[in-house]
């Protein structure tokens, strides 16, 4: 089993390379993200540790360079606490799983293990509800296969609202996660943008999936067709 190991802190990483070789592991270091990316490139790893603060490329575009590469190799990130990024960013790029430094040993051991029973099958990342589809990876978004051009923060919202599909989410979960704590305006700009959303990943394709719960929020689900509107009477 052959792991490779990206990490810029040398103690720490001659100490893991030294554990895990004891633990039978084969182990390849680097320690820098450019020459990460090309051993994962050019060799077959069964897993790869790969440290987030990295001289010369950081953690996250190596993992996303590896995704659209589409390297599958299971990916643990290690992050030091209190970062600029938090574990949702690692998963959306497709990261399998995270350790938080200082990290035990035997923890360790025991991810890279289950990581290794798990494998690494072709799997796209693509968030998917009905015909909409959200590919973290690339930012794209399609309903069925016609590309939608979002903003950015039209993008984020409706990225938040497919994680939780099927589920009632109010103007406050809303603001607290697409827009960031220094936002001071009203809450009202939420209706507006899922107005806007509404406009672009519904109205166009003659479905509503994005529906207003009254006084409580809004809810995603998959494709539901618009009514049909009522055909004109025939005149008396
Ligand atoms: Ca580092």
């Amino acid at each position: 089993m052959r792991i490779l190991l990206v990490e810029d802190e040398k103690i720490l990483a001659d100490t893991v390379r030294r554990g895990l070789v004891n633990e039978g592991f084969v182990v390849d270091v680097t320690h820098d993200g450019v020459s990460g990316l090309s051993a994962a490139t050019e060799h077959a790893y069964d897993v790869i540790l790969l440290d987030l603060m990295l001289p010369l490329k950081n953690g996250y575009d190596v993992l996303r360079e590896l995704r659209q590469r589409r390297i599958w190799t299971p990916v643990l990130m290690l992050t030091a606490k209190d970062g600029e990024y938090d574990q949702t960013d690692a998963f959306d790029l497709g990261a399998d799983d995270y350790l938080t430094k200082p990290f035990s040993f035997l923890v360790l051991v025991a991810r890279i293990r289950a990581l290794m029973r798990r494998g690494a099958p072709e799997r796209p990342v693509v968030l998917t509800l009905g015909t909409l589809t959200l590919d973290p990876v690339n930012h794209r978004v399609r309903r069925g296969e016609t590309p939608i051009s979002l903003t950015a923060r039209e993008y984020g919202l409706l990225q938040y609202l497919m994680r939780r599909h099927d589920q009632i989410v109010s103007k406050a979960d809303i603001l607290d996660n697409v827009w960031d704590s220094a936002f001071e305006g009203g809450d009202n700009v939420v209706e507006v943008y899922i107005g806007y959303l509404r406009r672009k990943i519904d109205v166009p394709f003659g479905v509503q999936t994005l529906a207003t719960v009254r006084g409580v929020g809004y809810l995603l689900s998959a494709d539901r067709v618009a009514k049909p509107v009522a055909a004109p009477q025939p005149r008396a």
